[in-house]
């Protein structure tokens, strides 16, 4: 059943939907594998159109169950994953969880605060240049530690460097209130920022990769994924 709290991109999902759980030979097509031809066809808005419809799955528990240890074996001599999601490493959200992916389907970079470094653009390149992926998620979250920890300028350890790559989102946002953790409205803007922010920098930092989203062979969006509904709100990409 469609909410009124559904986006319009949710409804086109739970509408997709309809296919998959009427037709086993369609759920059978949704649990073959990526090849090198069926990724070099898949174009950047058909990764996002995926992505989103099997958030759309999960929210509604219809999520697809395929025989995991088959694609094991297809995946075995080859990978060819459609998209790249940067996350964050909170337990909640498991990116091939809540897009409903599995074996072969996603590169998975999770890191606390989602932000992007040098190694994390590597690792994109690696995901877009070299393997082929279509597509870039920058996936925040509602209610994320890294994000409470940066407005409250945490010292920990090896927690207050990696803490100040979130920071400069936070110079950026006007707000009301104290700048603390407790501030929600404050804890959101800056995640929603920071998430904003890394999309932005891939853009900035990685030539090569602002090349192929220059030509239209690659995507960068960044997400929202709120951890009271489990629903991924997107926002701007960069086509
Ligand atoms: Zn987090």
């Amino acid at each position: 059943m469609i909410s009124r709290r559904h986006t319009l991109t949710q409804m086109i999902g739970l509408a997709a939907l309809g296919g998959f759980a009427t037709s086993s030979l369609q759920a059978q097509e949704s649990c073959a594998v990526f090849t090198k031809e069926s990724q070099s066809t898949t174009t950047p808005d058909a990764a996002l159109k995926r992505l989103i419809d099997g958030n759309a799955r999960f929210v509604a528990g219809k999520t697809i169950n395929c025989d995991l240890m088959k694609q094991v074996k297809d995946t075995a001599s080859q990978q060819s994953p459609i998209a790249a999601i940067v996350g964050c490493i909170d337990s909640r959200v498991p990116p091939e969880l809540v897009f409903d992916q599995r074996i072969g389907d996603i590169f998975a970079a999770r890191i606390a605060g989602n932000f992007v470094n040098t190694d994390i653009l590597g690792s994109l390149e690696f995901a877009t240049v070299a393997a082929g992926a279509k597509l870039i998620v920058v996936l925040g979250h509602t209610e994320c530690g890294a994000i409470k920890g940066a407005v409250d300028e945490v010292k920990l350890g090896h927690l207050t460097s990696m803490l100040s790559n979130i920071r400069p989102s936070l110079s950026k946002l006007q707000y009301t209130g104290v700048a603390s953790s407790k501030n929600k409205e404050l804890v959101q803007k800056l995640a929603d920022q920071n998430a904003k922010d890394a999309a932005a920098m891939i853009m900035d930092k990685s030539p090569v990769i602002a090349d192929l989203v220059k030509a239209g062979k690659v995507k960068i969006v960044s997400a929202m994924h709120d951890i009271g509904t489990g629903k991924i709100s997107f926002f701007a990409s960069f086509a």
